[in-house]
């Protein structure tokens, strides 16, 4: 088995339960009630799957969407910060197993951006998870600009985790299943990162990082025709939307163990941008692993996928 970093692992601090409730409707009670005990659990249930996993080390996040839903950015910020601590305090008890991403209050850049670096500087953490738009605003608003010079100054990568879109896409209206993690999600937080490709982001913020889940969020199989049609419409870029995606935008394989997507993916972008990340406790225990270590790959691409671009990455 190869060793692993797991890139997208959750947890839930105390109180944020009523956050994460907004986004698990769907979930049946008993579903329900499982994740909560895991997402809150940082002992034996969880590093006993990491151990049947070969996961040497669990980068752990909230589960979303946390306080960027939170009307008040007084209370945004101040949770958004004791949620910090209290997941500094459980990474300080198995140092070895655990590292942290921050949990930010978006809805003030400034604040986000001295959390960030107060997360990276004073907790050890190795970047931030920003769950999708904040209040209906994306992270390519002007804004947010002294954001992103402090996360660029500090080297912080800025994981883009799906979240439900601001308003329903009536499409997917009805009860056919395709909301949420079906495709909802997909759409929402690929159509966000192509807010930042497409708006010259990458142009302003050249040194920025951002990764995404689920293999990029279909984004390598539309290389060619974002490309394309960037020259169609006339968009005022430096480079390509596929330079930006290659070189600006890393991807776990989260949610996605199939070689078909993972094969395109690693053609797409190389694999050098792709890591591991099995989306703890929201898929079924071992599946991530028992992909990533039986899909053919040559021994030195699959322990550069598991575990070494996201060490040299996080400075893990
Ligand atoms: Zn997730």
């Amino acid at each position: 088995m190869t060793q692993k970093i797991a890139l997208e692992e959750h947890f839930l601090s105390p109180g944020f339960e009523d956050y994460w409730k907004t986004t698990a409707g769907e979930i049946t009670p008993d579903i329900f009630r499982q994740a909560v005990a895991r997402l809150a659990e940082f002992g034996d249930l969880r590093l006993g799957q990491m151990d049947r996993d070969g996961i040497a080390r669990a980068v752990l996040s909230i589960a979303g969407p946390g306080v960027q839903i939170e009307g008040d950015t007084a209370i945004a910020v101040r949770r958004a910060r004791e949620s910090n601590d209290f997941l500094a305090r459980e990474i300080a008890k198995r140092p070895d197993r655990y590292a942290g991403f921050a949990h930010l209050p978006m809805q003030d850049a400034k604040a986000a951006a001295d959390e960030l670096e107060r997360a990276m500087r004073d907790l050890r953490f190795v970047g931030a998870m920003i769950n999708g738009h904040t209040n209906g605003q994306y992270l390519d608003h002007p804004s947010l600009y002294p954001f992103w010079e402090r996360a660029e100054a500090l080297g912080a990568v800025i994981y883009l985790h799906p979240a439900d879109p601001p308003a329903a896409m009536p499409a997917l209206e009805g009860t056919y299943g395709l909301k949420r993690a079906t495709w909802e999600w997909g759409v929402e937080t690929g159509s966000h990162a192509l807010r930042l490709v497409f708006s010259g982001h990458f142009d302003r913020f050249p040194r920025a990082t951002l990764m995404l889940g689920h293999l990029g969020e279909m984004m390598p199989y539309l290389l060619w025709r974002f490309d394309s049609r960037a020259a169609f419409y006339g968009v005022k870029l430096a480079r390509r939307p596929s330079d930006y995606i290659r070189q600006n935008i890393v991807m776990t394989i989260s949610g996605m163990y199939s070689a078909e997507p993972f094969d395109c993916a690693v053609g797409a972008v190389g694999h050098q941008r792709i890591m591991f990340a099995t989306d703890y406790p929201f898929e079924p225990p071992g599946e991530a692993s028992e992909f990533i270590d039986h899909v053919p790959l040559a021994d030195d691409v699959r322990a550069d996928i598991c575990f070494n671009n996201a060490a040299r990455l996080l400075g893990l």
